[in-house]
């Protein structure tokens, strides 16, 4: 499926909010000389550009109407990711309790993930040396030939407390129920929503540091890889 040098190697890492996916897959990218991309980036972006647009966010059909509009673009660089919408860099206000809380809604239309998941599918293909893509539904739909799918999951208190943690000013409470919230809407959509898939290797963060995690799957890479070759 993939069309990439001998040893490129592709990984898939999904799980809910907050169980420390963005963090573990940029230093694991960093770490093996990986591509990078945040495909929640790609649809927060989408979401961004209904909402700039004027489009109903609770409407399926308008959104449907609008997919196809925005141009998005991915920088895969681990060390500075970026994300842009028709040319403007939108890393800031994608990530605005607005987005959070309308996202999943933009998501759960199918034009939105056909579309979205076709640019990933072409990402990946395009990294040579191989690449680590975070989301949801990575190792299930966009890419079920990743040659390692790990799967994160984490108690809802340690993922509130690090979302808490990451949005200055934030309320503990409001931030535990917006997660559960979205997490919820993610799981129980038609298309493609959030599982595991059934060859993921689950690793339960809750008790563990991001170098603890960053290490686990590092090495976990490092096998597949040398598989390989
Ligand atoms: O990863 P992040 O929390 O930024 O993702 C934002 C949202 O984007 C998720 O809550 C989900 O609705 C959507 N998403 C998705 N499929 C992915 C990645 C993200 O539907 N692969």
């Amino acid at each position: 499926m993939f069309d990439t040098v001998e040893s490129a190697v592709i990984v898939a890492i999904d799980g809910p909010a907050g169980t420390g996916k963005s963090s573990t897959s940029k230093a694991v990218a960093a770490a093996l000389g990986l591509r990078y991309l945040d495909t929640g980036a790609q649809y927060r972006a989408i979401t961004w550009w209904m909402i700039a647009h004027g489009v109903d966010t609770a409407d399926p059909a308008a959104i449907a109407t609008a997919a196809g509009k925005p141009a998005i673009v991915s920088g895969t660089d681990p060390a500075a990711p970026t994300i842009a919408v028709d040319g403007e860099d939108v890393s800031a206000p994608i990530r605005t309790p607005e987005v959070s809380a309308k996202v999943s809604a933009v998501s759960a239309v199918p034009e939105v993930r056909s579309r979205i998941t076709a640019l990933q599918r072409s990402i990946a293909a395009e990294a040579e040396a191989g690449i680590v893509v975070e989301g949801r539904d990575i190792g299930t739909t966009v890419l079920p030939d990743a040659h390692l799918k790990v799967f994160l999951t984490a108690s809802p208190e340690a993922r509130a407390v690090r979302r808490t943690a990451e949005l200055a000013g934030a309320d503990l409470a409001a931030t535990r129920e917006a997660l559960i919230k979205r997490d919820a809407a993610d799981s129980s959509r038609k298309t493609s929503p959030l599982a595991k898939a059934d060859d993921a290797v689950e690793v339960d963060t809750t008790e563990l540091t991001l170098a603890q995690v960053v290490a686990e799957v590092t090495e976990l890479v490092e096998q597949r890889r040398a598989a390989l070759r």
